[in-house]
């Protein structure tokens, strides 16, 4: 039996403090009852039994004689908060008869440094035991305890009171309470089964990250291992397993141990945060927040050996502070899209809840209790887990992130491959038809070259191909391109010889500019029949366009050169089958094969072209006229101006490749300017004559789109005090739709003079009505190759009807040129022509023999006329 009574004495002076309450699992009696521990739990709690006072520093004797002592009634822990005071407590006991065990005075509160015990018999001094925490701990004849247990004499009875002096570096706890022997060991098993398996887990993650981080070499496993041997030192002193176990006898170690690992704790938590949250859009506030604390943290590790009081306290703050960083910074990078940052707020997010509850009840502000006592113990627990978690899912999301990195790099080069493909297939191919161009046609030629296979290199151009584009707009005229080179491949597939230049999508021909063609013929399989296989291939060159629904017929030029008997290289080839194509143009002969003569013909141009200008500063060149007729042909009413060149060196060079020399080679405004300058001269000398009739001057396009020529052309006539109304401009269909912005400028000016403008060679452009209705024009003049057979072909006759049938729905004067006979006079004059033109009046006469001419015509016509 054990009585337990209450001391009597007055008040005790609390001497300073902040107090922490511990609710006891069993209410204690009241004063002086009598308590039988019989089948009891081996427990008891003392809390509201003892009475205490701040005054550690005197000895036994004094405090034992002085008053007052402080009183404590509730049932709460005795909590006088962070003080580096000692604190003497006393409670009185009644002991009826000897102990039948082992009793211990416990204080489960394991950050005390000192604990003094003594016993006096019934309150009186000298102490009868005295004993204190290192002395027990050095003896070891306990088990190894997590708390204060002091052993109590074996043969204790009678009123006895025990005095206490404890002191302690961080919080000044001192639960007090009696265990039996039984309890105690009990207490010790419970405790360090989980307290074994806490500092398992510790270690194992700790080993298994350290392994981690040897193999990775990432800072974040590393600060991790650090961390969790930070905190396992920090809960060594908590849990006063550090004292029981490790450091046992040397309580003062904890007085450092405790705040320093606080601090360490801080520390290789804000290290690890940094290396762990590294994510590109961290704001520089977080990182430098990070770096500031780390730095603290590190400072404070050091004022810790120096003054471990005060560094518990700022190493307990500076910890607060931590945990509300690194949540914080978290947060950001959970809203900044770091899916692992999920666990790393959740594990601080548990250690915060654990320490908070753990600290709360250090500072008193919760009661002390199995779950605050255990709280720091399973929120650490929890955070080391979850952030070993929160590092593996880091290695998954990494994982993912380098693939994703992978496949875009994948498919970037994908698209680059892609891209050179297709500029590959650009650089190969025309943008037009989608055929090879000259570069693949080349490589073809060089190979069959290098074979030495007998080959013929064919050029096809089709001159109407830019007429039409310039004056019926790009689009039709590349539809009609590509028809016809879509006829031409598939020609030259289904008759065989040609070589195939691309497999793919079987390419025969290639494009070497709009509107022309080239192919590759082997000459081993045609016998010799190169020619009017070239033919065949090529006269299928009608085309419909989409629009007008009607078959057009395209002019073409087709030049042939032959490997090896015209050159043995692609230059040469391509330099004779070009020369062979532009002679094919000049002699109207659709297809030429490369001779000598063409070569000739080359040079002759080429000759041609650099005596042109001189030629024409000497007055080489003559104007010719030729006689425009009424009335049947009865009467003198105009004439055309035709260019002559009769060369002393070349002969006589016809007017058409004047005009192309010069076309080609920007001499044209030179030539017109001169043509013209002579017009208003013969004009002049045919009025001094009383030749009172109109003059036609044919212009080029070019003339048309200079700005500048027409104003000096009318300036010219003005001067040589011509009527504007006789002269009459030709300009040819097609070139009037060339550039017609500028071309019109052009033709409003000549109309506004007064001058007239004549629709030259109607019928072999593509002039659209609509056009036509708004020119300033005054007279059709239609083309040569209708008029020529108008009487024996039927629908050129159609084609001047309606063309003479135009000309009067638009108002127009009509001129018909190439009268050779005397039915077409006739048949012009039934349809309605004004005008006639051609060699049976007369062909084109130098100015004087037309003088001559009109003068004796007009002397036919009065005689006529009297008769
Ligand atoms: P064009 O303007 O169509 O001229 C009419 C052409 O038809 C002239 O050819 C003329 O001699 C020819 N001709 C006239 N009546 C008949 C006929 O009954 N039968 C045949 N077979 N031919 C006839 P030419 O003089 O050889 O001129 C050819 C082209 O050269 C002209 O065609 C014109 O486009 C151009 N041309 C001539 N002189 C000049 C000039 O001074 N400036 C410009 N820009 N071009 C000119
Ligand atoms: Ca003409
Ligand atoms: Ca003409």
């Amino acid at each position: 039996m054990m009585h337990l009574g209450r001391w009597t004495t007055g008040p005790v002076t609390m001497w300073k403090g902040v107090m922490v309450a511990m609710w006891l699992a069993c209410a204690l009696p009241a004063l002086a009852e009598t308590l039988s521990i019989d089948g009891d739990s081996g427990q008891f709690r003392l809390n509201d039994r003892i009475e205490y006072r701040l005054d550690g520093t005197r000895p036994l004797e004094q405090v034992v004689q002085q008053e007052p002592w402080q009183a404590k009634s509730d049932d709460r822990v005795l909590n006088l908060g962070f003080t580096d005071q000692s604190v003497w407590i006393r409670t009185s006991l009644t002991i009826p008869g000897p102990l039948r065990q082992q009793w211990f005075l416990v204080i489960p509160y394991p950050l005390l440094e000192e604990v003094d015990l003594f016993i006096l018999p019934n309150g009186q001094l000298p102490a009868s035991y005295h004993t204190s925490r290192e002395k027990t701990e050095n003896q070891r004849k306990q088990a190894h305890s997590y708390e204060v247990a002091l052993p109590l004499p074996r043969d204790l009875s009678g009123q006895v009171t025990l005095v206490l002096r404890a002191s302690s570096a961080t919080s000044l706890q001192v639960p007090v309470e009696l265990w039996s022997e039984d309890r105690l060991l009990n207490h010790f098993s419970r405790e360090s089964l989980y307290w074994g398996i806490y500092f398992g887990i510790l270690a194992a993650m700790a080993t298994y990250n350290l392994f981690l981080f040897l193999s990775i070499r990432d800072s974040a496993y590393g600060y991790y291992v650090l961390y969790i041997g930070s905190i396992s030192l920090l809960m060594l002193c908590i849990s006063g397993a550090g004292s029981a176990w490790i450091w046992s006898g040397e309580p003062l170690l904890t007085r450092y141990a405790l705040p320093t690992s606080t601090a360490l704790v801080s520390l290789f938590a804000v290290m690890f945060a940094r290396s762990f949250l590294k994510w590109e859009e961290i704001s520089y506030r977080w990182e430098r927040s990070l770096g500031i604390t780390a730095g603290l943290a590190g400072i404070l590790i050091v004022y810790t050996w120096l003054d471990p009081t005060n560094g518990a306290l700022f190493a307990g703050l500076l910890g607060t502070l931590v945990i509300v960083l690194v949540i914080s910074v978290g947060l950001a990078a959970l809203r900044d899209g770091v899916a692992s940052a999920r666990y790393f707020v959740l594990a601080w997010a548990a250690f915060a809840v654990g320490a908070a509850l753990y600290l709360l009840s250090v500072f008193n502000l919760l009661p002390v209790n199995a779950l605050t006592n255990h709280a720091m113990q399973a929120g650490s627990a929890a955070e080391v887990l979850l952030l070993s978690f929160a590092l593996a899912h880091r290695i998954k999301d990494e994982r993912a992130r380098k693939l994703a990195a992978l496949q875009r790099h994948q498919l970037a080069e994908n698209q680059i491959r892609d891209l050179e493909i297709q500029s590959l297939e650009q650089a190969m191919h025309d943008p037009v038809t989608n055929l090879p161009n000259t570069s693949m046609l080349n490589q073809q030629l060089q190979t069959v070259i290098s074979r030495e296979q007998t080959v013929a290199l064919v050029l096809v151009h089709y001159p109407q191909v830019k007429d039409i584009a310039s004056s019926m707009g790009r689009h039709l005229a590349e539809e009609m391109f590509c028809q016809l080179t879509k006829k031409l491949n598939h020609t030259l597939a289904m008759l065989g010889g040609a070589i195939c230049l691309e497999t793919r999508q079987p390419a025969y021909i290639a494009i070497p500019e709009f509107g022309s063609a080239a192919f590759i013929v082997e000459l081993e399989h045609l016998k010799g029949r190169l020619r009017p296989y070239v033919e065949q291939v090529v006269g299928h060159h009608e085309v419909s366009f989409h629009t007008v629904r009607l078959p057009v017929l395209m002019n073409l030029h087709c030049g042939v050169a032959i490997f090896p008997e015209h050159g043995d290289s692609t230059e040469i080839l391509y330099q004779h089958a070009s020369a062979a194509r532009d002679s094919s143009a000049a002699s109207k002969v659709p297809v030429q094969v490369y001779s000598e003569d063409i070569s000739g013909f080359a040079r002759r141009r080429l000759e041609l072209l650099t005596a042109l200008p001189s030629a024409i500063e000497a007055g080489e060149l003559e104007l010719y006229l030729q006689p425009q007729m009424t009335d049947m042909g009865r009467e003198l009413v105009g004439a055309e101006v035709l260019l002559r060149w009769h060369s002393p060196r070349f002969g006589p060079v016809p007017p058409w490749e004047i005009i192309e020399i010069a076309e080609n080679s920007g001499l044209m405004d030179l030539l017109s300017r001169y043509v013209v300058a002579q017009s208003w001269r013969t004009m002049q000398a045919l009025r001094e004559r009383h030749l009172d009739i109109t003059c036609s001057i044919n212009l080029s396009v070019q003339n048309l789109t200079d700005r500048h020529f027409i104003p000096d052309a009318l300036e010219g006539i003005r001067e040589h005090g011509i009527p504007m109304d006789r002269v009459i401009f030709e300009v040819t269909e097609t070139s009037m739709m060339h550039n017609m912005e500028s071309v019109i400028g052009s033709l409003l000016l000549i109309a506004d003079s007064g001058c007239r403008i004549a629709l030259d060679d109607f019928g072999t452009g593509y002039s659209s009505l609509a056009y036509l209705s708004r020119l300033p024009i005054h007279e059709l003049k239609i083309d040569r190759c209708f008029i020529s057979q108008m009487c024996s072909n039927r629908n050129d006759l159609e084609i001047v009807k309606n063309t003479l049938k135009l000309a009067r729905t638009l108002n127009l004067e009509s001129v018909a040129e190439g009268v050779e006979d005397q039915s077409t006079v006739a048949k012009l004059d039934e349809l309605g022509c004004h005008r006639l033109q051609g060699y049976l009046f007369a062909k084109p006469m130098p100015v004087d023999e037309f003088c001559r001419w009109a003068l004796r015509q007009t002397a036919d016509e009065s005689a006529g006329k009297g008769r």
